[in-house]
């Protein structure tokens, strides 16, 4: 009998000490999210004056100003992104502040959509990923790794408003659900609202092409989430940088305004199913920015544009320190996200390409 108590209590012993380091994430399920080409001017800064006071890129000034101008750009941030300076400034963290050091950045060397996508899932911005083509994807991607976990298999799902992601996180090879565009949802369990958003997304005007409206893609998303209860889900929003390809400033600020109260309306949702409750991460970023407004290239992005390869991002959860906005000096890397997703869930993501180290600032225990 005692050889036996010791048997137990040195297996318990050594499965406490197995799962040790990982196991000690609370974080059961993770939420990611990202606004294209959403600039890190305006999400330290709220609205820019220079772009609001330009006639070619705000049609009504005085409207924008009513609803969202202060003259500070604490004030002014806090206004045009409610829930992230209400609510993740005061639970979780928000990096990429420049004007205090705290920096954010592509290491890939393109800054535009796909090789900044490949480098959030993939931890590897690959030089072969340089193009917004529709190719498939060689780099595993962090979605697919989570998705052979044991517990998480058809258990990850991503739906986004542009249509390349199929081809981004290689669709065909990782088996993963990839909602884009004006794809119906036909996988999981329907509901009746999603059986209506089938419907109704192919009546929405196509303004520009492979492109979904962010609030369809939104919807659908949410809606799998209720039905499904994936523990890994991306949403990919993209009328940020469509608007401001057009030079339309004020419907870049609506867009991005609209994926603050969508943001937080989803963070409330999560916070009251015990499913989601107290155990799952939201991690916000972007793709790219797009330099400053004063040089009348903020339209645009890539190489030739300079600085667009500055971002931020924000995480919230509960195992993730409540630092607030980072006022210190730092360097953070856009090719940390996939190694970081991962660990939040318990893994170290490995893949047979290189993969960046994970981001220890946002693991460590409140
Ligand atoms: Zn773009």
């Amino acid at each position: 009998m005692k050889i036996l108590t010791c048997i137990a209590f040195t297996l318990l012993l050594s499965i406490g000490f197995l799962s040790n380091g990982f196991a000690q994430q609370k974080t059961e399920n993770l939420i990611v999210v990202t606004l294209d080409g959403f600039r890190w001017q305006e999400f330290y800064g709220g609205l820019d004056s220079a772009l609001l006071n330009d006639k070619e890129f705000t049609e009504h000034p005085n409207e924008m100003k009513a609803a969202l101008w202060a003259a500070t750009p604490e004030e002014r941030r806090a206004k045009l992104l409610p829930f992230f300076w209400g609510t993740i400034a005061k639970e979780g963290q928000l990096h990429g502040n420049r004007r205090y050091g705290s920096k954010v950045n592509n290491a890939n060397r393109y800054w535009f959509s796909y090789p900044g996508y490949n480098e959030i899932f993939t931890g590897y911005p690959d030089t072969i990923i340089n193009s917004n083509d529709k190719f498939d994807n060689p780099n595993e991607n962090v979605l697919e790794f989570l998705n052979k976990q044991p517990g998480f298999q058809g258990k990850v799902a991503a739906f986004t408003s542009w249509d390349v992601f199929p081809y981004i996180l290689n669709e065909k090879r990782s088996g993963l659900l990839v909602n884009s565009a004006w794809e119906d949802l036909t996988q999981g369990q329907l509901n009746d609202r999603i059986r209506y958003l089938n419907e109704i997304q192919h009546e929405a005007p196509e303004l520009i092409g492979g492109v979904r409206w962010d609030f369809l893609t939104w919807q659908f998303a949410t809606e799998y989430l209720k039905e499904n209860h994936p523990r890994v889900l991306y949403i990919g929003l993209d009328e940020t940088d469509d608007m401001a390809h057009e030079g339309k400033y004020d419907h870049y600020i609506a867009a991005a305004h609209k994926a603050d109260k969508w943001i937080g309306q989803l963070w409330q949702m999560l916070q009251s199913d015990p499913f989601y409750k107290g155990k799952t991460t939201l991690l916000v970023t972007t793709d790219h920015g797009r330099g400053d407004a004063d040089k009348k290239t903020w339209k645009d992005h890539g190489q030739k544009v300079p600085d667009c390869n500055q971002i931020w991002f924000a995480v919230m959860g509960p195992d993730t320190r409540a630092l607030g906005e980072v006022k210190m000096e730092e360097q953070l890397w856009q090719q940390q996200f996939a190694a970081t997703m991962a660990a939040f869930l318990g893994f170290d993501f490995k893949a047979e390409h290189e993969v960046a180290s994970k981001a220890p600032v946002v693991l460590q225990k409140p």
